[in-house]
């Protein structure tokens, strides 16, 4: 029980997240409910990890069942869902080889490390990577330094070397950058913590036409993408083209953590002793990915989110004409422009009123619903935000 009265002292946590006075103790589909019985409908779903919504079914069999075998052998042993979860991942992207890990952040790690020993024997020690401004890649210090956010560059110096910023969705950009010391171009196939920003039409097939010409890897950081986010299970696959090296997070365990880095053979190239993780493809996670990769590469789960995706675009629009916000996004990965610097003020009253949204920006609010998320409730989570914008200007 999270006390409100200002006497109280602050629990023990380190301050790092911004969080309300309240504990969340139930979830149930695309609803919440906190530890004073309010009821949320949940727009945020853990930052768009909860694929399926709370606790869904697959997801609690999943866990039991696996609960009663094993949890984990060691990684020094193969485990029967792990080798599952790897079959069917690399059969629905097309790519070879995976390796499991624990965060979005843990995996791109890996992906930097994998570039750089491929740049090192097959590119003369070439090491660097393009990323874009605007990025996220996650909270490592590799990782931070491959985030496109100036501010976290000045947080915890030095800064890991080896990173270069371009603007996100300028081809040419890219192209200018590239030197002989550079290994490979890292981009989010939509930039989801910047505020959902979609790059131009064809931006991905034009970087994997140029990265294949200069034999560069094409890395592609598909932690808030993937696992059917966009309509397509991997959102690249829009494009038509297959990446060196991706990587998932979020939607894979939606809820339980996991994350996977995906390599071609072409690319692979980390040997025995180059990489370990404590927990890295536990049976436990692996049993949950598993029955996430099942349900959102069926064809009607993805006909779905691209349906509730046009209806949330609708929705967002009709909005967007009263208050003179603009949307953007596809599938079921929404953001809404505001013309004021309120998106937080906006979070705000929608919580206060049973919504939750978050504001990925100051004028930025973000969506990301469960992947299956009804039609009355995109209906209900549109009538109590346009109030809240309403309140707002
Ligand atoms: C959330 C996110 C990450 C980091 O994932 P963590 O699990 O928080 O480490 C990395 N890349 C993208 C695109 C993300 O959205």
């Amino acid at each position: 029980m999270i006390h409100h009265e200002d006497d109280v002292p602050p629990p023990p946590l380190l301050p790092t997240t911004a969080r309300p006075p309240l504990s969340m103790i139930r979830g149930e589909g695309s609803w919440l409910w906190d530890d004073q019985g309010n009821r949320y409908l949940d727009f945020l779903q853990g930052w768009a990890v909860n694929a399926l919504g709370h606790c869904p079914p697959e997801i609690v069999d999943a866990l039991q069942r696996q609960a009663h075998l094993l949890l984990t052998p060691s990684p020094a042993f193969h485990n029967e869902p792990q080798l599952a979860l790897a079959d069917e991942l690399t059969r629905l992207s097309g790519l070879d080889q995976v390796v499991f890990c624990n965060s979005g952040a843990e995996a791109n790690e890996l992906a930097l490390k994998l570039v750089r020993k491929f740049g090192r024997l097959h590119k003369h020690g070439a090491h660097e990577v393009i990323c874009c401004w605007g990025a996220f890649h996650g909270r490592t210090l590799a990782t931070m330094a491959a985030t496109g956010k100036p501010h976290f560059h000045e947080l915890f110096p030095p800064n890991m070397p080896g990173f270069v910023h371009v603007p996100f969705g300028d081809v040419d950009a890219v192209r200018e950058a590239i030197t002989e010391r550079t290994v490979a171009v890292m981009v989010e196939p939509i930039q989801g913590e910047a505020g959902v920003v979609v790059p131009p039409v064809g931006y991905l097939r034009h970087l994997r036409g140029l990265t294949e010409a200069a034999g560069l890897l094409l890395v592609l950081d598909e932690v808030q993408t993937g696992m059917g986010r966009t309509g397509t299970v991997f959102c690249h696959q829009q494009d038509g083209i297959r990446p060196d090296v991706m990587t998932l997070g979020k939607g894979l365990g939606s809820g339980v953590p996991i994350s996977a880095t995906l390599t071609t053979v072409d690319a692979s190239c980390l040997e025995l002793g180059d990489h370990g993780s404590t927990y890295g493809g536990n049976p436990l996670c692996c049993a949950v990915a598993l029955a996430v990769t099942r349900a959102v590469s069926t064809p009607e789960l993805l006909r779905g989110v691209r349906e509730r995706g046009e209806h949330l675009c609708a929705s967002l629009r009709s909005v967007a004409r009263e208050t003179g916000a603009s949307p953007r996004g596809r599938g079921l990965l929404w953001a809404l422009e505001l013309p004021t610097n309120d998106a937080a003020g906006v979070a705000a009253r929608c919580r206060s009123s049973g919504l939750l949204v978050n504001a990925a920006q100051p004028n930025v609010l973000r969506f990301a619903p469960s992947l299956r998320v009804t039609f009355a409730e995109i209906d209900a989570m549109v009538e109590i935000l346009a109030r809240a914008l309403r309140a707002s200007s």
